[in-house]
């Protein structure tokens, strides 16, 4: 096994699915034709476009195919939703979201904030869920927008969003609810019409379609208005000739997705398990950062206290096990993830978490291998801490 890729940071990015490169393939070669033009070796790209709407259009169960607005990113729908309801809606100054959303979310919110919005950062508890009581007392006459992720890129914690709708909409019927379902697509079911979603961002590449595509779900009662001017695509929404061979595969990915979610809630899952609880049994000084709370099934935050991430990562790369220390955004910086600091994680175990993170592609064989060899890591990492004495006191506590 040694030398072999072992890939458990699906939640930064996933390998792209052979029959999804197959689907993408006419559309790179053959089938080239700009699909708004209108002779007829345009009908193959335009059909292939009018499909995958339909296919997004139930992958999130939005009511209407005129819902889905295709855009190249998780990052540009979050930019296209936020920015695109307040445009709309000038007058109302009050936005709300949480301490723990992903930088595509609390950066626009920031730059928000300069520009004179009030903005409320709702706060998460230890296990990293979030506060409903202070949603509840946040919201305001004026507040345009809320914008919750579904779940969370680092620990996986998973918003009760149909709790979070009915709140809003019992405060204020006309606040627009954004949810980042960037990690959720593939990972459990998306209802956006059950659980009161006005507007809902995914990414391709988040699962296994190629990076550079994304789309927005917006509900035919939230109006918005374009970031990207220009031509007439997507009703006028967002401007640019559609990018036809990475939106047919994002639909054969969200089909395979689809047929795939039992295996990844039970399967995936079963194998986070294993690593999980082996890690935290086998290794005295590791801990859930998330505690009981509810999860993606492929995503698991472990804190070893006392020693570096970065260390950590770096074994594990010797041994081609790929994890990762933060979200994909943040690391490289020896900041602690904001993520982990919103929910208190004890500064002896933030700087030694990590975020392992399975796929349907993740095999029983590679998580044995990653259980066999990481005890081993973590004691070489131990070793050398100038934290001895507090690890000896750790240990006797635990044994
Ligand atoms: N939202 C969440 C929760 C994410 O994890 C990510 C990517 O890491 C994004 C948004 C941004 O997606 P993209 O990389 O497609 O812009």
């Amino acid at each position: 096994m040694a030398n072999k890729l072992i890939y458990l940071d699906n939640n930064a990015t996933t390998k792209v699915d052979e029959k999804v490169l197959e689907v993408m393939l006419p559309y790179l070669k053959e089938e080239y034709a700009n699909p708004s033009s209108i002779y007829s070796f345009s009908r193959k790209s335009s059909n292939a476009l009018k499909e995958a709407r339909g296919v997004i259009k139930d992958f999130v169960n939005a009511k209407d195919e005129k819902e889905i607005i295709f855009t190249s990113c998780g990052s540009e729908s979050a930019n296209l939703a936020i920015r695109g309801v307040l445009n709309y809606n000038k007058n109302k100054k009050h936005i709300i979201t949480s301490k723990v959303e992903h930088p595509c979310v609390l950066n626009v919110y920031q730059a928000l904030e300069k520009q004179g919005y009030n903005v409320d950062y709702i706060g998460v508890n230890a296990n990293g869920e979030l506060n409903l009581e202070e949603l509840d007392l946040a919201i305001k006459d004026d507040t345009a927008l809320v914008s919750i992720m579904w779940a969370n890129n680092e620990t996986g914690v998973i918003n009760p969003i149909g709790k979070i709708s009915e709140i809003i909409k019992s405060k204020n019927k006309d606040t627009k609810l954004f949810v980042d379902g960037v990690q959720v697509a593939g990972k459990i079911p998306i209802d956006v019409q059950a659980n009161g979603v006005d507007l809902l961002g995914i990414s391709g590449h988040k699962f296994h379609a190629p990076k550079g595509v994304g789309a927005l779900y917006v509900n035919s009662k939230t109006m918005i208005t374009p970031l990207i001017i220009g031509g007439h695509q997507e009703r006028g929404k967002r401007a640019g000739t559609e990018n036809v061979p990475y939106i047919v595969g994002m639909a054969e990915a969200a089909k395979l997705a689809q047929d795939s979610l039992h295996y990844e809630m039970t399967e995936v899952k079963r194998l986070r398990d294993k690593l999980e609880s082996n890690i935290l049994s086998k290794i005295y000084n590791a801990r859930l950062n998330t505690g009981v709370a509810n999860r993606v099934p492929n995503t698991t935050n472990i804190g070893f206290e006392y020693i570096e991430g970065e260390l950590i990562l770096l074994h594990l790369s010797d041994l081609g096990i790929c994890a990762s220390s933060g979200s994909a955004c943040t690391s490289g910086s020896l900041e602690p993830s904001h993520v982990l600091r919103a929910m208190n994680v004890p500064f002896t175990a933030i700087h030694g978490s990590i975020r392992w993170s399975l796929s349907r592609y993740t095999t029983e064989d590679e998580i044995d291998y990653v259980i066999d060899k990481l005890p081993s890591i973590i004691e070489k990492a131990t070793s050398i801490s100038p934290y001895q004495k507090e690890l000896q006191a750790l240990k006797d506590l635990r044994k």
